[in-house]
């Protein structure tokens, strides 16, 4: 069974996307923008995309993890750099630099096949018609 905290992270995000899904759609990829502060596992969280997805209008889609980095910032030489581990060693020498990241969970886009097979890829926004656009929404 897929890590619960993926699974559940992937439920809310489908159901999400469903509502963005015209008629007859058939979408092919999801996008999403994940601060390093989820704590995602990429490859659980694609495993837990397939099972919440299964059966759905979203089968087979991608689900594509634009992941934000750790942000670290030494204590004694003042460097800030981005990571994708929350801890590292400055070059200084200095061993604990703190680590800031965010937290948000994003849907950035969706590719949509229409009954013609013809690819619309664009933001949320422009799927949603009836004005229900919430790209910036928190899917937890
Ligand atoms: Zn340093």
């Amino acid at each position: 069974m897929p890590d619960v905290h993926e699974f559940s992270i992937a439920d809310a995000l489908a159901t999400q996307v469903l509502r963005h899904v015209p008629a007859h759609g058939r979408v092919h990829e999801v996008e999403i923008r994940v601060g390093a502060l989820r704590g995602l596992e990429p490859a659980a969280m694609e495993m837990c995309w397939d099972a919440v997805t299964h059966d759905t209008p979203l089968a087979g889609s991608v689900l594509v993890m634009d992941i934000r980095p750790w942000s670290l910032t030494c204590p004694t030489c003042g460097r800030v750099w981005e990571s994708p581990v929350p801890f590292a060693d400055c070059t200084c020498g200095e061993v604990a630099p703190r680590p800031t990241a965010t937290d948000e969970l994003d849907l950035v886009s969706m590719t949509v096949e229409d009954e013609d097979g013809d690819e619309d890829e664009g933001p949320v926004a422009a799927a949603t018609p009836d004005g229900g656009a919430e790209a910036g929404e928190r899917a937890s």
